[in-house]
């Protein structure tokens, strides 16, 4: 467990405030200047030895991303742009530092900027956050009228410039490159990598685009050092993180916490339990929706890391644990699931475009009872033929949770649809998913 001397966001439930008063009262801006006079590689040296890993979903080392942008700004001006996109089912830990943290993310810009020679700074906000938005262009008015940032911010001598954007409502502009895309004026989808953004990002000068939560909790690595940091979680899965439990649990929140942490844990001290106890637990999906889900049996022992979560063949994702009971119908959840992805694809890649259609309409079936027997297998086949033929990372996440249900709740599958254990009988087709299992069963 975390301990409260520990915890980057003291503001996390807005108990102190969020101006930028309050914020300096928690220790945000104090010694910028100081951090900035060490120079731009010991800022990445550090954020490198801190181990700190990306907090958008993909677990990135940022400190190794940073380096990857040219040491010396050439013709082209670099750019820093910070992904507020927040749109993933079952996340929302963005959004409360947007409101009530906004004084470290700006804070954490101006370094971070500084360390990859950017002069401008876009923070692309999803449309949705209307009011957080709000709420962060006046505390980046604040920051401009104290000289924390503008011209010599902070007095470091660097000049920083930070523009708000409205997204306009489409999950794909939460992946990097079709954020570019949109930021850009243009219609938002991902474009083919490489060339990577660090070299080739907005109107074609090097960028760095980093989440939320990795840049807020910049300044706090820097102020109490790399050690601290890397001293907290696992190996490879260091610091903390906040996780955003919600579903059928009985109190959901989001909760800063150590990384590593048993999922068990998370759920039972900080958001009450499940609703009808532990036993009543059905699934967890540990990562926002686009993660495989979890069954129970795993969610006993699983740890909440990058690294612990891929062995159980899931992710960590976003964090955003979505917990779901046995008083709900799992095949239908997936189906809801679908249906967005299916809404969602930004329609450039014939397997993502038709194959969300594919899954939801099979799910549909499947939640009613109506699907014929070979569909499983052929569910199964269309994940396949989505994930890792498409240009960006939204097929595999659309077609994982999928995945996720089948290897699962197979046998709930088979018993809602009446499925003939063996053989199909109208069309004799053998049935493949788990013969050896039903064969046992049927025994
Ligand atoms: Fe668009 Fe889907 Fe292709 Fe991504 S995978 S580029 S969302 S069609």
């Amino acid at each position: 467990m975390l301990k409260d001397k520990d915890r980057i966001f003291q503001n996390l439930y807005n108990d102190i405030g969020s101006d930028l008063e309050s914020a300096m009262s928690m220790g945000d801006w104090i010694d910028t200047k100081k951090i900035c006079s060490k120079g731009r590689d010991w800022i990445i040296n550090e954020i490198k030895a801190s181990e700190l890993r990306g907090r958008g979903g993909a677990g990135f080392p940022t400190g190794l991303k940073w380096s990857f942008v040219p040491k010396e700004v050439g013709s082209r001006p670099h750019y820093l742009v910070i992904n507020a996109d927040e749109s993933e089912p079952g996340t929302c830990k963005d959004r409360d530092i947007l409101r009530f943290e906004p004084h470290k993310l700006i804070e954490g810009c101006l370094i971070s900027a500084f360390a990859v020679n950017a002069r401008k700074c876009y923070i692309y906000i999803r449309g949705e956050y209307f009011k957080e938005g709000q709420k962060l262009q006046k505390a980046i008015d604040e920051a401009y009228e104290k000289k924390l940032i503008g011209k010599n911010a902070s007095d470091t001598g660097w000049d920083l410039d930070i523009y708000l954007h409205y997204g306009a409502g489409a999950y794909i502009c939460g992946e990097e490159t079709a954020l570019l895309e949109s930021l850009e004026g243009k219609k938002g989808q991902p474009r083919l990598k490489p060339p990577f953004p660090a070299l080739i990002g907005l109107y074609g000068c090097p960028t760095i685009i980093n989440n939320v939560e990795t840049i807020a909790i910049v300044p706090t690595i820097l102020k109490r050092g790399s050690k601290w940091f890397s001293s907290l979680g696992k190996p490879k899965n260091r610091g903390s993180k906040i996780f955003c439990i919600s579903g059928d649990v009985n109190s959901p929140c989001n909760v800063e916490e150590e990384m590593g942490i048993p999922l068990k844990d998370l759920i039972e001290k900080h958001a009450g339990g499940v609703i009808g106890g532990w036993e009543n637990l059905k699934a967890v999906i540990p990562g926002g929706s686009s993660m495989p889900l979890l069954s129970k049996k795993a969610c006993d022992t699983i740890n909440m890391d990058f690294d612990s979560l891929v062995q159980q063949k899931s992710g960590l994702g976003t964090a955003g644990v979505v917990v779901i009971s046995k008083d709900q119908d799992i095949i239908k959840c997936m189906a809801r699931i679908a249906r967005f992805y299916k809404h969602e694809s930004c329609g450039q890649c014939t397997p993502c475009r038709e194959g969300t259609g594919w899954m939801w309409r099979m799910l549909e079936r499947m939640a009613k009872g109506e699907a014929s027997r070979d569909e499983i297998d052929m569910l199964m086949d269309v994940t396949k033929q989505i994930e890792g033929h498409t240009i960006c990372a939204f097929g595999e996440g659309s077609a994982w949770p999928v995945q996720g249900l089948l290897r699962n709740f197979k046998k709930e599958i088979v018993k809602r649809n009446n499925f003939d254990p063996l053989i199909d009988k109208n069309k004799n087709i053998p049935y493949l998913v788990d013969q050896h299992l039903l064969e046992k069963e049927n025994a």
